[in-house]
């Protein structure tokens, strides 16, 4: 299967690492010029508990002109740059182009969807973790099922086919036909953890450490989860509250990426996390004060590292 994966960093590189590695045409798409020249130098460097890969030979661009139509676009990008990655990219589709998002965030969809008809877009979650160490360097932080699917339209034989390389890529996969239920039901954890961890700098686990940050976790969820709940979104977990207090604690020791984002005074995703409630909260009637707390802050935080144009 000849695949781009536009947006290369953490979760890019991962991906299409793994799936280079099972003997599938993968180009690296990514505008970090010197992450791109190190994979080409002297390979793409995945380090994991036990070990590392060394790829070599992979293809790594900065373009997408220089790769042509495929047949597969994953999109990894942070969601706040999915709309200008995927009209910068109309040279890798062609008629039977599936794009594929497993980002978080509300509204990739939304964005791919501005290109590409909604037939051919594919989403989904992935509970897979990664880091970047540095150019041409990631570290694989843990593992998890990933589930795809496609949003309209009759079942497709190649949604199973890409099922079907990632797991035989060692990315353990699912197809699923609540994909949105899916980007909810993670949408709902990013929402009680990202922020407050950004905000505080505690780490996941750490959250539940004070009924301070406890209480605010519960009303942001419950906020969001009353707005899912409006819009007729089948969330697959039957306490989205409880579920999120249980992945805090099965991902004690992590920094979330919002934190890490604003600890390296990077653009954060809150406005598609906690913001996205917020907008949706209004359309459909639903207060969202906590939610709208929360991303001010952040959005506060991230305007004084990066100037007025955050
Ligand atoms: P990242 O910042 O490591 O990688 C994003 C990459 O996109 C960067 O290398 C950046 O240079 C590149 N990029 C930006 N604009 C581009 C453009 N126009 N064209 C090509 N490349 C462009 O982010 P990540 O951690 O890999 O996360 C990607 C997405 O996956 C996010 O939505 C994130 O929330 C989600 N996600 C991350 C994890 C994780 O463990 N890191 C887990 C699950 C989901």
């Amino acid at each position: 299967m000849k695949v781009a994966v536009l947006g290369a960093g953490a979760m890019g590189s991962l991906f299409g690492g793994l799936l280079a590695r099972a003997g599938h045409e993968v180009w690296l798409i990514d505008v970090w010029h010197e992450h791109v020249k190190a994979i080409r130098e002297r390979g793409l460097r995945i380090r994991r508990k036990g070990g590392e890969l060394l790829l070599r030979d992979l293809k790594a661009v900065s373009s997408p002109e220089e790769v042509g139509v495929v047949e597969l676009v994953l999109v990894f990008v942070k969601s706040t740059a999915t709309e200008k990655a995927i009209k910068g990219a109309r040279v890798l589709l062609g008629e039977g182009t599936l794009v594929l998002t497993l980002q978080n965030g509300l509204g990739n969809v939304e964005q791919i969807a501005t290109v590409v008809p909604i037939s051919k877009i594919l989403a989904g979650t992935t509970a897979q973790g990664a880091t970047v160490i540095g150019p041409g360097e990631i570290y694989h932080a843990g593992e998890g099922p990933t589930a795809i699917g496609q949003l309209e339209g009759p079942p497709l034989e190649r949604v199973r086919e890409i099922a079907r390389a990632f797991n035989s890529a060692g990315i353990p996969t699912e197809v699923s036909e609540n994909v949105m239920g899916l980007i909810w039901g993670k949408l709902l954890v990013n929402v009680g953890i990202n922020a407050l961890t950004a905000i505080t700098g505690l780490k996941n686990g750490e959250l539940l450490d004070y009924p301070e940050t406890v209480e605010l976790m519960e009303m942001a969820v419950s906020e969001a989860w009353e707005v899912a709940k409006r819009k007729g979104i089948h969330i697959p977990s039957e306490d989205p509250v409880a579920h999120t207090k249980q992945v805090a604690r099965a991902t004690a020791e992590n920094r979330s990426s919002m934190l890490q984002d604003v600890l390296n005074k990077r653009k954060t995703e809150i406005e598609t996390i906690n913001g996205a409630v917020v907008r949706l909260g209004r359309e459909v009637g639903v207060e969202t004060p906590v939610n709208k707390v929360l991303t001010n802050l952040v959005l506060m935080m991230e305007r004084r590292y990066l100037g007025p144009s955050a």
